[in-house]
């Protein structure tokens, strides 16, 4: 499939502003897919003026979703990183694309590069999910397969990256308040699960 192609069978039959707002951690991983295709340097994208305005609406739905996601995730206590980065891709997003076809294409890749500083801002913040694949969600019954984003070896405890609190003896915290005791086994990795 060509690339024009790619990009129309992507998101060429949602209207402008109307990609599918997909709720939790697929936000980060529609905006990483976008961001990986506006600045692979091995395509020529946007290939067509309508593929640049295609491009366009959908980096900023998914500048949009983050900055929502951020403000949520955050209570409303953005950091300054955050807030920053927030506002410069909110700036490139918010031009409008030019008509000449080489300029929207500097200008997507401008735009681009912003959404990916503030995909990696909000990954380090632990605000957004940026794992490929994505971690599971604390929801999930492999929860505990979620990437470790900060390791206390002194009180034996790792954050995951989904929020849970994992303990050295597979006690949990889970960050809707739910807790596992340390005599429940946590399920197998992509096998049986293993009886209490
Ligand atoms: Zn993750």
């Amino acid at each position: 499939m060509s690339l024009t192609g790619l990009v129309r069978t992507g998101f060429g039959h949602h209207a402008p502003g109307k990609v599918s707002p997909l709720p939790g951690r697929s936000v980060a991983t529609a905006a990483m897919e976008t961001v990986a295709l506006v600045l692979d340097e091995t395509v020529v994208v946007p290939a067509t003026d309508q593929d640049a305005r295609d491009l366009m609406s959908r980096l900023r739905v998914h500048h949009r979703q983050l900055g929502e996601g951020a403000r949520a995730a955050a209570s409303g206590l953005v950091s300054g990183r955050v807030t920053d980065t927030l506002r410069t891709s909110g700036e490139l997003v918010g031009v409008p694309v030019p008509d000449d076809l080489s300029k929207a294409r500097d200008h997507l890749q401008s735009a681009a590069s912003a959404v990916k500083d503030l995909l990696v801002t909000m990954g380090a913040a632990g605000l957004v999910c940026v794992h490929q694949p994505e971690c599971p969600p604390a929801t999930a019954p492999d929860f505990h397969t979620a990437h470790p984003v900060l390791r206390c070896l002194a009180t034996g405890y790792s954050r995951l990256c989904n929020g849970v609190v994992l303990f050295e003896d597979t006690g949990y915290l889970k960050p809707n308040g739910g807790i596992g005791s340390p005599s429940r086994p946590l399920p197998r990795v992509g096998g049986e699960s293993v009886p209490a």
